[in-house]
């Protein structure tokens, strides 16, 4: 089959690899019909998150069961389903306490309590290297998923591809940094990042019950999709400072909760790179520095951009003083995702919106080049396998 695979740092492309093959009695085979590049996907590209082998790529996918295990009792062949990215057993104390990004089963190589930088990680992930389990992904014709009777959702009939692929990743992200934030109505949230996910998080603001969502971003391009398909407020950080003008409009409180949808690899200044030298830091924390500064005392800092080392002069001081509250981490999605097809199928919220292209999987090196330098003006890739 064809499949985009990760060779090295900056290089991933389009080859003909093996099929793959019922592993387990609770595996399936889906045959993928549309699968999406995430922001994530861009760490192992840059060589930020380390891969030595060979690896198909791809967390966000959906597809057609062709092959189901013996031990497979919820899925058959020929079921349309929408796949979570996190690999979750669904039987451990993790699973069943709603946080299948912790899995214990799913990553036994690297799965460790203390959460440590090189190795200890949790549980797997599709297409995301082998600190994460080692599971090939989705960016390809054909994909093993594994504890499919917890996992994969089937999509109402309905419903096209588009519409239901970003309840794979992206939705579920952008909902967990609300919902971590517990709206009671009325609130300010200062989206950091308006990408894919950040776009993603200004919806759910909405349907949580903000009373004014601003987006910042340094693109103008992503910053007009999100006034466009959002009708969010923005600000571009090269005009205006962030933090000056959510003091602004609060009265000079701050917002009462800033998300951080960017991470660890924002755009940099050359002195901003040279502190991340100087301090073995990978990448910066200035977009979470930003929301600290940014939200009011009291208030809550959600991070769902990635973190990936830690920081010297973190700004404990600032966070005590102000008694900041802090969510973070990968998106449970196993938890939102039912909640979230109702929303999506009774027409609550709209998803497709933000895609800026739809290729064929064979593009897939192009894809990424576009998505990774922002060219094109591109905000989020499906790729299609049967293009
Ligand atoms: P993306 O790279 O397309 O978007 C990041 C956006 O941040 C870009 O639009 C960029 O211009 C903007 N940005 C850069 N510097 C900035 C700054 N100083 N201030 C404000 N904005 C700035 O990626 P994405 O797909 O939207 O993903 C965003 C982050 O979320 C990534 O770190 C990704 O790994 C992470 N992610 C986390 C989860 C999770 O489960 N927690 C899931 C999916 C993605
Ligand atoms: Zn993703
Ligand atoms: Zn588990």
């Amino acid at each position: 089959m064809k499949a985009a695979v990760f060779h090295r740092p900056g290089k991933i492309q389009v080859d003909t690899v093996d099929d793959p093959r019922i592993e387990d009695m609770s595996d399936v085979i889906l045959k993928v019909t549309s699968t999406a590049i995430c922001g994530s996907d861009l760490h192992i590209l840059r060589g930020s998150v380390p891969q030595a082998r060979d690896m198909i790529m791809g967390h966000e996918f959906m597809g057609t069961v062709v092959e189901a295990g013996h031990g497979v009792t919820k899925l058959k062949v020929g079921d349309r389903v929408v796949v979570p990215f996190p690999v979750a057993c669904g039987h451990c104390f993790f699973c069943a306490h709603g946080a299948s990004t912790a899995c214990e089963n799913s990553n036994p190589e690297m799965y460790g309590p203390n959460g440590d930088l090189l190795k200890e990680k949790g549980g797997g992930l599709f297409g995301y290297t082998d600190l994460y389990g080692g599971y090939e992904g989705g960016q390809a014709e054909y994909v093993r998923v594994p504890y499919a009777d917890f996992g994969p959702r089937k999509v109402p009939d309905a419903m096209k591809d588009e519409q239901m692929l970003f309840l794979t990743d992206i939705f579920p992200t952008g909902w967990s940094a609300i919902d971590w934030a517990q709206l009671k109505g009325g609130e300010v949230v200062a989206i950091f990042g308006s990408g894919p996910v950040g776009l993603m998080a200004q919806k759910a603001a909405w349907l949580n019950g903000a009373s004014r969502v601003i987006a910042i971003d340094p693109l103008n391009y992503r910053l007009e999709r999100a006034k466009m398909v959002n009708k969010v407020e923005t600000v571009n950080p090269h005009e205006q400072d962030p933090v000056e003008y959510l003091r602004s409009i609060t009265e000079g409180r701050g917002a009462d909760v800033c998300v951080d949808a960017v991470g660890y690899e924002p755009e940099r200044d050359v002195l901003d790179k040279l502190k991340a030298v100087v301090n073995f830091e990978k990448g910066s924390m200035k977009v979470l520095d930003d929301c600290f500064r940014a939200v009011r005392r009291n208030g809550t800092v959600t991070i769902v951009g990635v973190y990936a080392s830690p920081y010297d002069n973190f700004p404990l001081h600032r966070l005590f003083d102000k008694g900041i509250t802090i969510r973070q981490g990968q998106a449970p999605v196993h938890k939102y995702i039912d909640q979230l097809i109702e929303l999506v199928a009774g027409g609550k919220v709209v998803l497709d919106d933000i895609i800026s292209h739809t290729l064929p999987l064979s593009a897939a090196a192009h894809a990424y080049d576009i998505f990774h330098k922002k060219e094109d003006d591109c905000v989020k890739v499906v790729l299609k396998p049967e293009l």
